[in-house]
């Protein structure tokens, strides 16, 4: 067991609730790993403003954020990156010179288990808050079209945008957009533990999904979820959500420490603790 003393930095996680969080499991066995005097600790936040004061008069080093708080930390730090701009969302702090810095390491989450692929049509499943992290990677990828499906705030969402790529649609809308695209991602949580038959497209769907297709699903439990074995029947490609969670984890620790991050260990360490099988 770790040995905590007064040298001992501290890191952590906040959000609302917290208790499920999974990211003190893999922040903490990379931090093992490295060898480094740190310690990951989850802090469930009611109050906001008076715990980042906190934060800083008790040194923490910086800190990942869940729900409820992603965007309304933003007025309390005091520079965010243009990630986090474009997300309107922030999920990674650390400390800079003249107080706290926000950014949002969910595009390089996403984009991580990409970088082989050069999609240029995506469907975007569901416009909520991960929907703006996949919006702004496709966007990074070079897609010519990005299409978001929704059942509300669709105009909304349009307008928080500059991208003549982006276009959204309504569900009915769906059959028509899925034989163009070539990434499929899935930000609705429908087919989460435990609803491991739901799925957000229809058989039907499904069999409109290209044979060089890649269909994404940012759930990971469970792992493949029905929409990934839809899209597989089909001779698709499928990414589950928790590279996604590593990776995006692994692109804070790396900015917390200034260290290469043992990306391996972190997803084994998800991997044990989900009691998924290891894919190596
Ligand atoms: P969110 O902000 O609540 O957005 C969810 C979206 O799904 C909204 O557009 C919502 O529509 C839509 N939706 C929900 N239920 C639906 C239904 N029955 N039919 C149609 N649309 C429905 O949630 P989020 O933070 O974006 O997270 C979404 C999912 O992504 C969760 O499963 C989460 O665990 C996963 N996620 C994974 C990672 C990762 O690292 N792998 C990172 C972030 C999120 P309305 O707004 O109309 O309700």
């Amino acid at each position: 067991m770790k040995q905590i003393t007064g040298k001992t930095k501290l890191l952590g996680v906040i959000g609302d609730p917290i208790e499920h969080s999974l990211s003190p499991i893999m922040h903490n066995a990379a931090i093992e790993k490295m060898g480094l005097d740190f310690i990951y600790v989850p802090f469930r936040v009611r109050d906001l403003k008076p715990a980042i004061a906190g934060f800083a008069a008790i040194d923490l080093q910086g800190f990942s954020i869940t729900i409820p708080h992603k965007q309304a930390i933003i007025p309390l730090l005091s520079e965010i990156t243009d990630a986090a701009k474009a997300i309107g969302a922030v999920n990674t702090v650390w400390k800079g010179e003249s107080g706290w810095i926000g950014t949002n390491t969910d595009i390089t989450g996403f984009l991580a288990p990409l970088r082989s692929h050069a999609p240029s049509v995506a469907v975007v499943l569901g416009n909520g808050g991960a929907a703006r992290a996949v919006v702004a990677g496709c966007a990074e990828l070079g897609c010519s079209e990005i299409h978001v499906v929704g059942r509300s705030k669709l105009q909304e969402f349009q307008a928080a945008w500059n991208l003549s790529a982006l276009k959204t649609h309504t569900w009915d809308q769906l059959s028509d957009l899925l034989p163009h695209a070539d990434l499929i991602v899935n930000t609705t949580p429908i087919g989460m533990s435990p609803n491991f038959d739901d799925s957000p497209i229809t058989d039907h769907h499904a069999e409109r999904i290209q044979e060089n297709a890649i269909a994404y699903d940012l759930i990971y439990v469970p792992n493949p979820t029905r929409f990934l074995k839809q899209a597989q029947q089909q001779g698709a490609t499928a990414i589950d959500g928790l590279e996604m969670l590593v990776q995006q984890g692994a692109a804070a620790l790396e900015i917390w420490t200034q260290q290469e991050v043992p990306v391996e260990v972190m997803r084994q360490a998800l991997q044990n603790h989900l009691g998924l099988a290891h894919s190596n």
